[in-house]
């Protein structure tokens, strides 16, 4: 944790202000990540991926920091220039748009589209006339904490074709792109991707088409509880991959980090609501209910999946396995039950606990009134 967002919390209680749970994001910590991706990937454009943690402060500092931005949506696309970024920084990279929200982004100025079916081209070639494509690829998700489904991309054997519909619409078609899945802890899982990307560029090629650009995508990882390779370590196995496969005629690159760039920037504090126990079969395991879960901040709980440091006073102390769980009416409200959580014997009703690694993906997953509880607070510093 960084000594100012402990400042920043330790004024809050002081002034009495601290009656619900929120996140502290630290800016110094989004400038160090963007500069430790430019240092490890040199010659690669970084494309923000806005979901991660849209908030203003955050997309005006990546904007004067040079950043390009990876949008989804038309209010993404504007909260994106409303924060400095010119439309020839953005992307819409969403492969699933509708054809007026295509329209509307080429008014703003957009000229960079995410496709993954000739569907797709077609809306684009239809009001977004001459704007560059490029084409998502499948690409197995495994070594990813929180892997993608088969949701966005096409087979490789497919993009070739997609790519040429698009030339043949009038479009520019541009590259490939792929996801190797979030929270991807291998820095490897690229190796693939990229051969299937040069395959793709080399098939094209023979057609008379030639590609520029490889999307990277994200994944790269933040700390949670356990250590993953640096972002240096990605940037060399990338780099490595892309001279396999491409030999001395790299293309243009790209990446896009959402989690990599603001995870480990945000911390939440939130409050012990309740403990109990279910019954004397279960032995020393508590129940611990804070005033956060699932539906208000921690969505990326779901199967367990993303495992947060949790931080209390009294760590250090002897230690009693806990469930751990939210506070709203619904029973899927758990976040950590198949692997009890290890927390201080001495934990109590009241005390404030501190969730490590929370700046991505926690706000803009927090529902917006379930149960009444408001979404989740933020302070950004
Ligand atoms: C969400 C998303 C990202 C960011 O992924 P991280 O794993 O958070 O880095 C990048 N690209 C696209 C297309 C996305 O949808």
């Amino acid at each position: 944790m960084t000594d100012r967002i402990q400042e920043f919390l330790a004024e809050r209680r002081r002034a009495g202000r601290d009656n619900g749970p929120c996140l502290v994001v630290d800016l110094d910590v989004i400038r160090e990540n963007y500069r430790g991706f430019a240092r490890a990937l040199p010659d690669t454009r970084v494309f923000y991926a806005v979901k991660a943690n849209p908030a203003p402060e955050v997309l005006s500092l990546l904007a004067s920091l040079g950043s390009c931005f990876d949008t989804a949506s038309v209010p993404e696309i504007e909260q994106t220039l409303a924060a400095g970024a010119t439309p020839d920084r953005i992307s819409f990279g969403n492969t699933i748009k509708k054809e007026r929200d295509v329209a509307r982004a080429y008014e703003l100025g957009i000229r960079l589209f995410a496709v993954d079916c000739v569907e797709e081209v077609e809306k684009i070639a239809r009001v977004a006339p001459g704007s560059k494509v490029f084409c998502r690829i499948l690409c197995d998700g495994s070594g990813a904490e929180w892997p993608l489904s088969r949701k966005f991309g096409c087979a490789p054997e497919m993009a070739t074709g997609v790519l040429e519909h698009a030339h043949r619409l009038g479009l520019q078609a541009y590259g490939v792109s792929f996801h190797v899945g979030s929270q991807q802890t291998d820095p490897r899982k690229w190796d693939g991707a990229l051969k299937s990307a040069a395959d793709i560029f080399r098939d094209l090629a023979e057609r008379g088409i030639t590609l520029q650009m490889v999307n990277l995508g994200g994944g790269f990882p933040t700390k949670y509880l356990k250590n993953v390779p640096a972002v240096k370590q990605y940037g060399n196995a990338i780099f490595r991959a892309l001279s396999k496969h491409f030999g001395n005629r790299l293309p243009e690159t790209i990446i896009e980090p959402g989690r990599g760039m603001v995870g480990n920037a945000g911390m939440i504090e939130a409050e012990v609501v309740l403990i109990s126990k279910k019954s004397e079969a279960e032995g020393e395991l508590r129940w611990v209910y804070l005033d956060i879960g699932k539906f208000n901040g921690l969505a990326e709980t779901i199967d367990e999946m993303i495992r947060y440091p949790i931080r209390t006073e009294a760590d250090g102390a002897p230690t009693t396995p806990c469930v751990i769980a939210g506070p709203s009416c619904d029973s899927v409200d758990v976040l950590y039950e198949k692997k009890p959580y290890e927390l201080p014997i001495s934990l109590e009703i009241g005390t404030k606990v501190l969730i490590e690694g929370t700046g991505a993906y926690t706000t803009t997953y927090s529902a917006v009134g379930f149960n009444g509880f408001p979404p989740l607070e933020t302070f950004i510093i």
